[in-house]
């Protein structure tokens, strides 16, 4: 029963995905060269990790032991062969040992040798040969019938001093790989000692005691108890009177360098330490006690009792993990298909549910760390567009000598007494049309925001069990936003251009012209100098109306002389020759406002600017209220409504519905590991319960 419990157990870490569950390991720690790899191959009885001197094993050897029952013959050689003579074929074929590395898949290894270099090599490949460490393990599987079912992990020793292309903390990263592998607390440690060497020095026992200081779950093993020089012994430490350990020590004894060289077998080996301890004078009474198969079965009792106390963490672990297979199996959809025709017509319907719901802000994943569908649209109408309208500023443009040419020619040969619409309405216009660039833009930004609403549709896994269908669908919508932006752009385009073609200078809010006036006049005034009564010192009452005021900010008062001599255009120049002006030259090819402005001007001027500025942002309301409707009526709610029948039109009637609904080969395959590990998982659990 108990072994049939840790067989269990270890079938799960055999499963395909590696290891639900995080079960017991052995894990050997000591010096360079103690006789790790010595202990862990008598342990598994076989010739097969590379071993000596220096720093062999250079990068973590997870080393799975999976005791296989041999099989009786008429199972090895199924029913046919019933009839036939059995008694010959019991020791053939049916006692194999084999390794399986992770890295290759599906290859045997037969030959013990060979898997010895497989592992030099795949050192070799990580590391390069220099000596190099690394903590990228290999992971080998030895099946066999003479083995106990054991997870065992062999480690680079521990080192001080750097060789070859080693780095300078050498000791510092063999530690801390070690300490990785022995403080997960389901590991059990084996602390390797040579007891040729004084156990207070142990690298590995001190190593352990920093993890484990209770010691419970660290064993001590003492090598190379034949190299002890004659008269000595361990004693005093197997009765623990030298380091205490409450799982106490193994004395062993591995082949060594010679033993090694001359090909001595690990049977020979291993009679030959069954031989010494029973001689020995000092073991001879507890040679029980001693040795490697002690060892071995002392390791299977202590990995028994750790997964017995880790027993209700394991169950409450496989009842988990057998959850989220199952969940998983569901979300994976049953392997049963239905007709493609459902299958085409169920898809297409829950993708337009969802694409509703986000963007009516019902979707099922609302999320707190980011805004998401609709509310993104609502962002860039609200935040994007509205700003990038607010920022036009029409007077990037209009120049104030712009406006006194105009204000000039409007009059054309009859000077102007006042303020004409017509300058202002020409101004505006040509202003107006730069709100086609951000209402386009907004479009885009829009329509960009629903292909990102229909890519988080389709990453969710139900969509990606079909993937024709999926790209289909993809396919479709895209086209069909394209076929419905135009309509939009256009409706945008003609918001902006209707803007365009009438100027309504009777807008409830535009500002009237005598408001205008009344506004520029009063600034104009203020920022005139304060003039100061002579008498009191006092600032002087403002008594001046508008129209008489005669300083202006940005003109300077004309002379009298001008006004007498200079005409209608006086101020329009800058430079006045007197005696060009005498010649009567005519008129140069370009004629450009640049004197300075008279009172009058720079009241028009202002009064025209003070004009656009109103109605510009009346236009600026007018978009920034529009277009996002225009969107929304021709682009968004189109699609809403509209997508379903597309969909169905162009996948529903198409010949090619099977291979529309050819299921994805990842689902597929992943169907069958997690269906393999529910039944795995499910017999594991009603024996951990029966336990
Ligand atoms: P590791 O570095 O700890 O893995 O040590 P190895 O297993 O590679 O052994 C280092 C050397 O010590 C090898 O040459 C082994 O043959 C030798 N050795 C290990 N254990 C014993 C032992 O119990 N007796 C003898 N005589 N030699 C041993
Ligand atoms: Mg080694």
């Amino acid at each position: 029963m108990d072994q049939n419990l840790i067989n269990t157990v270890n079938r799960l870490q055999v499963g395909p995905n590696a290891n639900p569950i995080d079960l017991p390991q052995i894990t050997v720690v000591g010096s360079q060269s103690s006789g790790k790899s010595s202990v862990l191959e008598n342990i598994v009885g076989r010739d097969f990790l590379p071993r000596g001197s220096g720093i062999v094993t250079r990068r973590p050897l997870v080393l799975q032991l999976i005791n296989r029952r041999p099989t009786k013959p008429t199972e090895v050689n199924g029913s046919a062969k019933e009839g036939e003579d059995k008694g010959e074929q019991t020791n053939e074929t049916n006692d194999e040992e084999w390794g399986e590395f992770l890295h290759v898949p599906g290859k045997k290894y037969y030959d013990f040798n060979e898997i010895r270099q497989e592992i030099v090599n795949e050192t070799d490949l990580k590391t390069g040969k220099n000596s190099g460490i690394s903590a990228v393990p290999i992971n080998l599987r030895i099946y066999s019938p003479h083995v106990l079912t054991l997870t065992l992990v062999d480690l680079p020793g521990l080192t001080k001093v750097p060789v070859g292309d080693q780095p300078k903390d050498i000791e510092k990263q063999i530690k801390e790989m070690v300490l990785k592998f022995i403080s997960k607390p389901n590991a059990i440690i084996l602390a390797v000692t040579a007891a040729n060497q004084d156990l207070a020095n142990s690298d590995g026992l001190k190593l352990a005691r920093e993890i484990d200081p209770e010691g419970n779950r660290t064993v001590g093993v003492l090598t190379k108890i034949d190299l002890m020089d004659e008269g000595t012994d361990v004693l005093d430490i197997l009765s623990g009177k030298v380091i205490p350990l409450r799982f106490g020590y193994v004395p062993v004894i591995n082949r060594g360098q010679k033993d090694v060289t001359s090909n001595k077998s690990i049977k020979a080996a291993l009679e030959f330490e069954k031989d010494f301890f029973e001689k020995h004078p000092s073991y001879r009474s507890k040679a029980q006690y001693c040795g490697t198969p002690y060892l071995a079965k002392r390791l299977n009792g202590i990995l028994m009792n750790h997964i017995k106390t880790a027993l209700p963490d394991i169950k409450t672990k496989i009842e988990n993990t057998l959850k989220k297979y199952q969940n998983e199996l569901i979300n994976l959809g049953p392997a049963e298909l239905g007709s493609p025709s459902n299958i085409v017509l169920s898809t297409i319907t829950e993708f337009c549910n969802e694409y509703r719901s986000i963007l009516d802000g019902k979707g099922q994943d609302l999320s707190s760390n980011e805004l998401s569908g609709g509310a993104r649209i609502s962002f860039v109408f609200h935040e994007i567009f509205y700003n990038g309208v607010k920022a036009l500023d029409p007077f990037d443009q209009i120049k104030d000598v712009d406006i006194r040419t105009i204000l000039y020619n409007s009059s054309g040969q009859t000077p102007a007494l006042f303020v004409g619409t017509a300058p202002f309405e020409f101004l505006v216009k040509k202003q107006i049309h730069r709100f086609e660039d951000p209402c386009l833009r907004c479009v885009s930004l829009a329509y960009d925001e629903l292909v990102r609403i229909l890519n988080q549709i389709l990453s969710k896994p139900q969509f990606n069990r079909y993937p024709n269908l999926k790209d289909k669908i993809s396919n479709v919508f895209i086209s069909f936003l394209r076929k419905a932006q135009e309509p939009t752009n256009k409706l945008v385009s003609d918001i902006v251009a209707m803007e365009e073609s009438y100027i309504n200078t009777a807008h409830p809010d535009l500002l009237k012209g005598q408001q205008a006036m009344a506004i520029v006049s009063e600034r104009l005034q203020l920022s005139k100098p304060v003039q100061l009564d002579p008498k009191t010192g006092k600032p002087l009452p403002n008594q001046q109306s508008a129209s008489q005021q005669s300083t202006p900010t940005t003109s300077t008062i004309s002379t009298k002389s001008d006004d007498v001599f200079g005409g209608f255009f006086s101020n329009f120049f800058a430079s006045k020759n007197k005696k060009r002006l005498a010649a009567m030259e005519p008129p140069p090819s370009v004629l450009r406002a640049s004197g300075q402005m008279t009172e009058r001007e720079t009241m028009e001027t202002e009064v025209i600017k003070l004009l656009i500025q109103s109605y510009f942002s009346i236009v600026q309301r007018t978009i920034a209220d529009l277009v996002p409707k225009s969107i929304t009526l021709n682009l968004i709610n189109y699609s809403k409504e509209e997508i379903q029948r597309e969909l169905l039109e162009q996948l529903y009637r198409q010949d090619g519905l099977d291979e529309l609904v050819k299921e994805n080969d990842f689902t597929v395959q992943r169907r069958k590991e997690c269906q393999k590990m529910v039944e795995a998982l499910k017999k594991a659990s009603e024996i951990v319960t029966s336990v």
